[in-house]
């Protein structure tokens, strides 16, 4: 079956090189993308615009589908190792493909050790605990190490020359440069045969860029619409999404736990496991699975050493 886009109805190739150079290459990528930014983005007009997006949902079947379908698709759901038996157990096995897991925590607790190692296991074939696909980074905060995951292959006796070439990073350098590098995924992930997607900070630009009471809600509503991208192309392409996220503290809240993850309700709905992450001795840390639809609330312990992420030693 051909999901080229002149395959679907009232797509000719005029409109297919608009659509093709606004970036919505794919059926997928036009089936996630707003009528309204379709419209913006290639000049089409409305109606047009909503007949496109209307066959590209069909031919994607995005709209309704029989949970016997769903349970069909969720068998070829894929889990990758931490590299840590532990955390992968509070995971349900490992960071899932089809799901986007958000690693939560205050500066410093290994929200990108954990990144940096999955995007070594994650090369790994299926019976070591891999995904045996690449991986795209897209780095907001400059934290990206090629010499770290040298570092962590080469402790794990893998060539850290061949898994350095299967991790493609973008450094992002505004919300609205990350924002077009999510589009690129839907075009990016199957040419490259990518299993895992990073994003490292989901949030850290928007934070940033939108600063104020006034300007919270177009932010959100920012945010929302690539949270969302993300997780469709996790679903449409059966690929694992990782995302960091900070902790900030909560002037309102002044007993008990003071600290809450950026983004709010819209990041809380959107993710579909998060797993807070805390200091304890030393270099181990904890980490606790919570809000998941389907995963028990339960902690592991960890450590972060030269392998990168590994269990700590009883
Ligand atoms: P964040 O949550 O801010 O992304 P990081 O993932 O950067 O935090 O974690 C930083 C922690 O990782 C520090 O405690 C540091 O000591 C540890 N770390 C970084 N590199 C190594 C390494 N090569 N060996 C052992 N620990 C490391
Ligand atoms: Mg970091």
């Amino acid at each position: 079956m051909s999901n080229d886009l002149e395959s679907i109805k009232g797509i000719g190739s005029v409109t297919a090189s608009k659509l093709r150079s606004a970036g919505l290459t794919t059926l997928e990528a036009i089936a996630v993308t707003p009528v309204r930014e379709i419209m913006n983005k290639t000049g089409l007009s409305y109606e047009t615009a909503l007949k496109i997006s209307r066959e590209a949902r069909r031919f994607m079947k995005v709209d309704f589908v029989r949970a016997k379908d769903i349970w069909e698709r969720r068998k070829n759901m894929l889990r990758c190792t931490t590299g840590s038996k532990a955390l992968d157990n509070i995971l349900g096995g490992g960071i899932e493909t089809q799901a986007m897991t958000e690693l939560i925590g205050d500066y410093g607790v290994g929200k990108t050790q954990i990144c940096l190692t999955l995007t070594v296991t994650a090369q790994l074939l299926k019976e070591e605990g891999g995904l045996e696909g690449s991986v795209i980074y897209i780095d907001t905060e400059g934290t990206f190490s090629p010499e770290r995951i040298y570092q962590i292959a080469s402790e794990r006796e893998l060539d850290p020359q061949k898994i350095l070439d299967g991790v493609i990073i973008a450094r992002a350098y505004n919300s609205d440069h990350q924002c077009l590098l999510i589009d690129h995924l839907f075009k990016k992930c199957p040419e490259e045969n990518v299993k895992l997607v990073i994003v490292d900070s989901m949030i850290s630009h928007f934070r940033g860029e939108y600063v104020g009471r006034e300007n919270l809600s177009e932010r959100q509503q920012r945010l929302n619409e690539y949270l969302h991208k993300l997780l469709r192309l996790a679903e449409a392409y059966n690929i694992a999404v990782v995302i960091t996220n900070q902790v900030q503290a909560n002037p309102a809240q002044f007993w008990g736990d003071t600290d809450r993850p950026a983004g709010g309700h819209i990041m809380a709905h959107a993710c579909t496991h998060r797993v807070y992450l805390r200091r304890s001795k030393g270099d181990t840390r904890t980490a606790k699975v919570i809000d998941s639809p389907y995963l028990p609330e339960n902690t592991a312990k960890f450590r972060i050493t030269e392998r990168g992420i590994e269990d700590v030693e009883e």
